[in-house]
């Protein structure tokens, strides 16, 4: 088994006993790890997982998330990491969509979970029934599906992005080629593991140098510079949210930031105030750009650009292809605006069961459309400008419009509705809904009716009421018009 379900075992194999993971003040070995992992399969086994069955996971960074990826992966199964934020409906829309053989979940779920209606059997990850049987170890390539990472598109259904175990590894590779992670690396992670920077670019990385993850539960300012001074963290992930809340504590300038060498950035561009608040404390950012798609990471902007390249994205990975195409699908020249898009070994197998969106996103010529705009300079450097798709991003969290607007439409006083993003100080954009009425309806109503159907964060911060939407010839809603500021009218 070449595949990542077999890291911690070779690892185990080098160094059983460094430290791979600290979590809640206690460590966990290398050794420790593996040897839960290839317990925890033949656990899998014995409930009939069976190599490219789907195993989804629902819980938050904790030990037990990574015993479930790679026992998941030791089976030749395929692992299906479920965002905890989702609401019920939407969680077991994933779950089915996959077919998952099982559901493990975190005893930190249990609500979440006895609100599910999905068919899938659910075993509680502290509590898997044990079996004796042969070791379990299937000969795993490297083309097969190692995750399957739930992404929300502009239809408003979530699809699946297949990850393969080789296009996991190459991400690795690319992303230690430009970060020198080394053996001796702490690097703390609060960001959700369920989605694919944390896992792919910060803890499997980490691990394949034998360095340690110090795993929470939650993301918290303040404990992030506690556990910075208390465990000496090297290495710090986060989307420019985190990164912002962290400036804003009163023990910022002074708290004892000495031991950390490098925060990752990625999810959202990073706003240049930002950049100069922890230049002063003599930090700088390393940048990526990148989606679920391409395992994520497509562009890097490396340290040394950092400040003279602020607000850009970098250059592509060393092992990834990136154009800004134009329309027509010729290069875009410096300056002129195109589309990102993608191609190398990180680059997804496709979307589950969706061999037309599939098509869509990869053309004929593998090349990944992101639906992301942007220019280069003279120098090759990609500034991210905009959006064709229209997804909001809001703390890290992206927020696809056409969920939440079928979500609201569902409401019998909706006739019509429109989600935009506006500017938010602590969020970088929230959402905003403009509504047209059937009937007699309020704000409070419309946020209480989407409470339970879509994740909170989904839910938008504020509701305009209006005649009509501005709509091109073809009936389009013109977003543009609507992101306009509208204090007078918001309700
Ligand atoms: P996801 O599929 O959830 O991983 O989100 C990927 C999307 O996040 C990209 O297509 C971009 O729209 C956005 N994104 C990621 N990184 C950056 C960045 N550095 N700058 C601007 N937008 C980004
Ligand atoms: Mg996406």
């Amino acid at each position: 088994n070449q595949g990542v379900g077999s890291w911690a075992a070779r690892r185990a194999r080098m160094a059983p006993d460094r430290v791979a993971l600290i979590h809640e003040g206690r460590s966990h070995t290398y050794g420790e790890v593996a040897a839960r992992a290839g317990t925890l399969a033949h656990r899998l086994a014995g409930l009939g997982v069976r190599r490219g069955d789907r195993v989804a996971h629902l819980g938050p960074n904790h030990p037990a998330f990574l015993d479930a990826l790679f026992a998941t992966g030791l089976l030749g199964a395929v692992f299906v990491p479920l965002n905890t934020r989702l609401a019920a409906p939407e969680l077991d829309y994933i779950i089915d969509d996959c077919g998952a053989r099982l559901l493990l979940w975190s005893p930190a779920c249990a609500a979440t979970v006895a609100g599910l209606r999905t068919g899938a059997r659910a075993v509680p990850l502290d509590d898997v029934p044990g079996v004796a049987g042969e070791p379990a170890d299937v000969d795993v390539t490297d083309a097969e599906t190692c995750m399957i990472m739930y992404t929300s598109g502009t239809t408003g259904r979530p699809k699946g992005a297949m990850l393969t175990h080789a296009n996991i590894a190459w991400n690795c590779v690319n992303l230690l080629i430009d970060v020198d992670l080394s053996g001796d690396e702490v690097t703390l992670v609060s960001a959700p593991m369920f989605h694919v920077a944390a896992l792919n670019q910060t803890v499997l990385p980490t691990f394949l140098k034998g360095g340690a993850c110090v795993l929470t539960g939650g993301f918290d300012a303040e404990a992030t510079l506690d556990l910075i001074a208390a465990h000496r963290v090297t290495c710090l992930f986060g989307v420019p949210a985190m990164f912002a809340a962290i400036a804003r504590s009163p023990r910022f300038g002074t708290a004892d930031l000495s031991s950390v060498r490098s925060l990752l950035c990625g999810g959202a561009p990073v706003p240049e105030p930002l950049i100069a608040t922890y230049q002063r404390r003599g930090l700088t950012f390393l940048q990526g750009y990148g989606m679920t798609e391409c395992s994520p990471g497509a562009l890097f902007l490396r340290a040394p650009e950092s400040v003279r390249k602020a607000g850009s994205a970098g250059t592509p990975v060393f092992f990834g292809d990136v154009r800004v195409s134009t329309p027509g699908g010729g290069d875009a020249a410096p300056g002129e605006t195109g589309e990102i898009l993608v191609r190398g070994p990180t680059v997804m197998a496709g979307y589950w069961g969706l061999p037309d969106e599939t098509r869509a996103a990869l053309g004929d010529d593998g090349w990944l459309r992101t639906g992301d705009l942007a220019v280069t300079d003279t120098e090759g450097f990609v500034y991210v400008r905009d959006r064709v798709k229209d997804m909001i991003i809001s703390g890290g969290e992206n927020i696809y419009p056409a969920e939440v607007e079928a979500a609201l439409l569902a409401h019998p006083a909706v006739a019509e509705c429109a989600v935009v993003g506006v500017p938010d100080a602590r969020w970088g954009e929230v959402g905003r809904a403009f509504v047209v009425s059937a009937s007699a309806v309020d704000a409070a109503e419309l946020l209480a009716f989407l409470d339970g159907r879509i994740a909170r964060y989904k839910i938008p911060k504020s509701v305009v009421f209006t005649e009509a939407l501005p709509r091109t010839a073809s009936g389009k809603v013109v977003k543009a018009r609507l992101r306009a500021p509208v204090p007078d009218r918001r309700t």
